[in-house]
């Protein structure tokens, strides 16, 4: 059932102690780097004590442009030579940020990620094809230790996989390539188990990933401030994501005010490192919308489950005085049989007016050239996103295929408008 019953099993006031004494445990390892030296709030900590989570409150945050602007030493809490890898963000949002481990960092990383894919029904007897780029980006060498810590087999690609990683808007151009190649992923290979994640996606779009493999989808969260995958993930109730307590601790806060939001609210996570020697980091703003899950798991868990990432708080635009995710659209998207796998939002100004233009890529089946069919789907679109983001778009239907595909993660906005 479990990869490690006791830790992932434990009484909420014993974690809570265990995440008190790890956090003292971080914050005397974290004033060794020049960043957390300098920080009174930490140094007065150490001094005084820290007994109870919320007293955590009491430290600044950290944001991602403080891990930028000291880079590259700031934040490294260790001597270099104990260093033995770099990882960094995608920079998503900007500028990537870089992260350090050493060999204690890494082995509790793997370990988090064998815990993680436990979790979520794999066993060592898998066969285990990871599709995430290797490199700096960690969900390629993050998934791979963690996957050889579980003991499966791990190979590059090939007709034996049982189980494989993969982003979300990747899937849908790989259905789409079984296609063209006359196979059935249902049939023509021997999946049973798909793990989604690295970037939003919708309720809608892993359904739908789920009926193309014919497999269940987990999801998986993880960014690489907080080392990467590993930090929360679907276990087989599929209903949320367990968040690992004895190595984080986990807050959610309102952006605006920085205090916590009530419970079950959707608000800003806000992550500590709990068990990172090399770059412990501290009360991390990850720019990351979501809320806890109420009720206890199924699975005995007892670490809390995160909602589905609603989005980045920088993923939201207005237009027309409307504030719009694009997870809001994607979900209105994948719910049409109609709609292929990849769509995009351009924000244009025509004549002075800003105006959101949907592409849409229509399926094979369904882009015969039977304009009046085109036409009604089109105003259906239109009516429907319309209904969930109240500004009207202006949906244009698109061949299957037709849409630039970024590598790595998908890009879903770009924003054109005159400012
Ligand atoms: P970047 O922030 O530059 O994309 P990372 O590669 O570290 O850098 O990616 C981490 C981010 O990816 C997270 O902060 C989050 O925004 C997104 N992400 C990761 N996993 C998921 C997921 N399962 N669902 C939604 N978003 C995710
Ligand atoms: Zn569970």
């Amino acid at each position: 059932m479990y990869w490690e019953k006791e830790i992932e099993t434990l009484e909420r006031k014993d974690l809570e102690k265990l995440q008190v004494e790890r956090l003292m445990k971080t914050l005397n390892q974290a004033v060794h780097s020049p960043y957390y030296g300098r920080v009174p709030e930490i140094r007065k900590a150490i001094k005084t004590g820290i007994n109870l989570i919320e007293q955590i409150r009491e430290l600044p945050f950290t944001t991602k442009d403080d891990l930028r602007n000291d880079f590259p030493w700031g934040f490294l809490a260790s001597d270099k030579r104990d260093v033995v890898r770099l990882h960094s963000s995608s920079g998503t949002t900007g500028n990537p940020t870089a992260v350090y481990h050493n060999k204690h960092d890494l082995n509790s990383w793997a370990n988090l990620m064998a815990r993680s894919l436990f979790a979520a029904g794999v066993r060592d007897t898998d066969v285990f094809q990871n599709m995430a780029g290797y490199g700096l980006f960690t969900g390629g060498l993050g998934f791979q230790y963690g996957v050889e810590m579980l003991g499966c087999l791990s190979i590059p690609a090939g007709a034996g996989t049982t189980v494989a990683h993969a982003i979300p808007s990747y899937l849908g151009r790989l259905y789409d390539v079984f296609k063209e190649e006359g196979l059935d992923p249902r049939k023509d290979t021997k999946l049973h188990t798909l793990v989604i994640g690295a970037e939003p996606h919708t309720e809608e779009h892993r359904l739908r990933i789920q009926e193309m493999f014919g497999v269940k989808a987990y999801n998986s969260f993880g960014l690489s401030e907080m080392n990467g995958p590993g930090v929360a993930f679907e276990c087989t109730e599929q209903n949320g994501l367990h968040i690992w307590e004895d190595a984080f601790i986990v807050e959610i806060i309102d952006p605006i005010t920085l205090k916590p939001v009530a419970d079950g609210e959707i608000g800003e996570l806000v992550m500590t490192t709990l068990d990172r020697q090399a770059m412990p980091v501290i009360r991390y703003r990850t720019r990351d919308l979501t809320r806890f899950l109420p009720g206890e798991c199924k699975c005995g868990r007892t670490h809390r489950r995160l909602d589905r990432i609603a989005g980045r708080s920088d993923d939201m635009f207005i237009i027309k005085g409307c504030n719009v995710f694009p997870m809001q659209i994607e979900g209105v998207l994948m719910k049409l049989p109609e709609v292929g796998e990849d769509y995009r939002i351009l924000l244009e100004t025509i004549d002075d007016q800003d105006e959101m233009i949907v592409e849409v890529e229509v399926k094979k089946d369904w882009f015969k050239g039977d304009l009046s069919f085109l036409d009604k789907l089109q105003k259906h679109i239109t009516h429907l996103v319309r209904d969930e983001v109240l500004v009207r778009p202006l949906i244009k239907l698109v061949e299957p295929g037709s849409i630039p595909k970024n590598e790595g993660k998908a890009v879903r906005v770009f924003d054109h408008r005159k400012k």
